[in-house]
């Protein structure tokens, strides 16, 4: 049997892992280059931003947004993540990293910590709690179900294991360089401001861009502001409304398709109201909607502004994480009615930002990458409505005594050998096994069988198999690897057949959800402009762990700890 990691040595493994180039050098990095360093980056990431969206969405859009990006940028246009648990944080921390989630620690939004016999949501950290009262999450309105799980409202970057990009910027200007991050989610703002930039995020409670004692002791002036003007309550009273004419839309016909999630109050089709500012679920339907994105943008603006980014000859760095569009492919799937017009409302978003940043910064001293975290599946509901084999995936559904019962056969133990199954991962009673003289890696092994039974598990991986180079060297088992942490990864990691996933989490049905290995579900756009770039379209595959690599090249500062890959030839040549 070929194996993933031979008895090559450990250095080599993630060579292979990776399959990307090792060996292309630094050719013209921005000191040994002939052009100025960019005074700004500005990182955009869209929240589950699919790769063919913008193309697919493009006959609407206006100027100067997506356009700009398609028409004056670099283009990537066939850029995959590479690991199997393409979630949320998995993604933001390989963007802002250049690593994977084996490398970077974040292999999921959410993880079992062995330690306290808790779940633990990816950014948690008790030490550093929010700076506002009562700006925490709701647990009684929160439909972010992996934030709903968070056991206080303390958030740091501490669990990121590897040096981000940003990082990098402030260790090589000594401090000088300018950090910060903004997103509707946390988890999409402190990822990307790393273990040394300041990063703000949404409170759906308070409708206030909050931050934690990790970053600030009080918030800046600015800041508060910001907040006072309360500029949520624009969207009192209305409603999220079509941008054009119905019938210009390729989605015209999908706004009420059976499979979209049917919020109270919201409900799936337009308009969406939001009710009066103060409803209960107020906040939840601005992020909902293309709301979210413009009262981030709003407050990017602020932000640049006010810290004076991009002024001098040490290159600033600015990331933003809109997460409107993975609210919408998670409620209403990436062919409705609802994601068309916000791909429209969202051009629309960009076009603002990037004049803006034109007036303050120039476009032409500023470098521009826009990707996205991971893309995301069709509804079940339509691909079956053409025919192809689609579903939902029901853990609680699943007969599990025969199972069971092969299991106390063999074992001695049945039920109690698990302590928990969040996915993508699966935790056994190791103390359990361990105190009853069982083989770990038997039982993993045994567990993976019965789960592979299932009608929808594709695979079914045992770490201990996977820690000990026992699996046959395929492209799923490479992308399970690639997501494989020892410290916190589970036992036993789960992966559904293309077109089938989990919808419901503790009652939180959704049509659509992302998270697999699949093409769909790795498929991203990656674009750079400004900053001299000229337009391309390249059609290799590469990888989002390159633009941190890239992004170091061009400022001169040393790769992330992590990080993997060469920067991308095509944007280093216009640099
Ligand atoms: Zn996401």
């Amino acid at each position: 049997m070929q194996k993933i990691i031979s008895i090559v040595g450990k250095k080599a493994v993630f060579y292979i892992l990776l399959a990307v180039p090792v060996s292309m050098p630094y050719i013209c990095s921005a000191d040994g280059g002939n052009s100025a360093k960019p005074k700004l980056i500005l990182q955009i990431t869209v929240d589950q931003l699919r790769g063919d969206l913008p193309g697919r969405y493009k006959k609407n859009m206006g100027e100067g947004g997506f356009r700009y990006l398609m028409e004056k940028g670099i283009w990537y246009a066939n850029a995959h993540y590479s690991h199997s648990n393409t979630e949320t944080v998995v993604g933001h921390t390989t963007l802002a990293t250049g690593a994977i989630p084996a490398v970077h620690g974040m292999v999921a939004n959410v993880w079992f910590d062995r330690d306290t016999g808790k779940l633990a949501y990816n950014i948690e950290d008790n030490r550093y709690h929010i700076l506002t009262a009562g700006a925490d999450v709701d647990k009684s309105t929160e439909v972010d179900s992996s934030q709903a799980l968070a056991s206080t409202d303390g958030r740091s970057p501490a669990n990121i294991i590897s040096s981000t990009f940003s990082d990098e910027l402030t260790l090589y200007t000594n401090g000088g360089a300018k950090i910060f991050a903004v997103s509707v989610k946390d988890r999409g703002a402190v990822t990307l401001a790393g273990h040394t930039g300041k990063a703000f995020w949404f409170s759906k409670a308070t409708k206030e861009f909050i931050t934690s004692s990790y970053y600030y002791d009080q918030y800046p002036q600015w800041v508060s502001e910001w907040n006072t003007e309360k500029n949520y309550e624009r969207y009192g009273g209305t409603a999220w409304e079509l941008l054009l004419d119905k019938s210009t839309y390729m989605m015209a016909a999908n706004d009420d398709a059976p499979w979209e999630a049917d919020v109270a109050g919201f409900g799936r089709t337009f308009p969406h109201k939001y009710g009066e500012v103060s409803g209960k679920n107020f906040g939840n339907y601005l992020t909902f909607s293309p709301a979210g994105d413009e009262l981030t943008l709003d407050f990017a603006l602020a932000l640049l502004e006010s810290e004076d980014l991009g002024q001098d000859d040490i290159t600033d760095f600015l990331a933003i994480s809109f997460s409107t569009t993975d609210y919408v492919g998670h409620l209403f799937g990436p062919s409705s009615l609802e994601a068309e017009d916000n791909m429209l409302r969202l051009d629309r978003t960009l076009a603002k930002l990037f004049a803006a940043v034109d007036k303050k910064v120039g476009l032409n001293n500023t470098l521009i990458v826009l990707s996205a975290d991971h893309g995301g599946p069709e509804a079940p509901g339509y691909n079956e409505s053409f025919g192809i084999d689609s579903g939902y995936v029901s853990p609680d559904t699943w007969d599990k005594k025969p199972a069971i019962a092969r299991l106390k056969k063999k074992f001695g133990l049945g039920r109690e050998l698990i302590k928990k199954f969040y996915p993508p991962y699966l935790y056994l009673d190791r103390e359990l096994i361990k105190e009853k003289g069982l083989d770990q890696g038997e039982v993993e092994k045994a567990v993976a069988r019965e789960l592979m039974a299932i009608k929808g598990v594709a695979l079914a991986v045992s770490s201990t198999a996977m820690a000990k180079n026992e699996l046959p060297d395929t492209e799923l088992n490479r992308s399970a690897l690639r997501n494989f942490c020892a410290k916190r990864s589970g036992d036993i990691l789960v992966l559904f057949q293309p077109h089938y996933f989990i919808n419901d989490y503790d009652g939180e049905i959704v049509a659509a959800n992302h998270g697999g290995p699949w093409r769909y579900d790795s498929f991203v756009p990656i674009v750079f402009a400004g900053a001299g770039i000229e337009q391309k379209t390249i059609y290799r595959e590469v990888n989002p762990v390159n633009i941190a690599t890239t992004l170091a090249a061009i400022t001169g500062t040393k790769p992330p700890s992590g990080s993997h890959g060469a920067p991308l030839q095509e944007v280093m040549d216009d640099m």
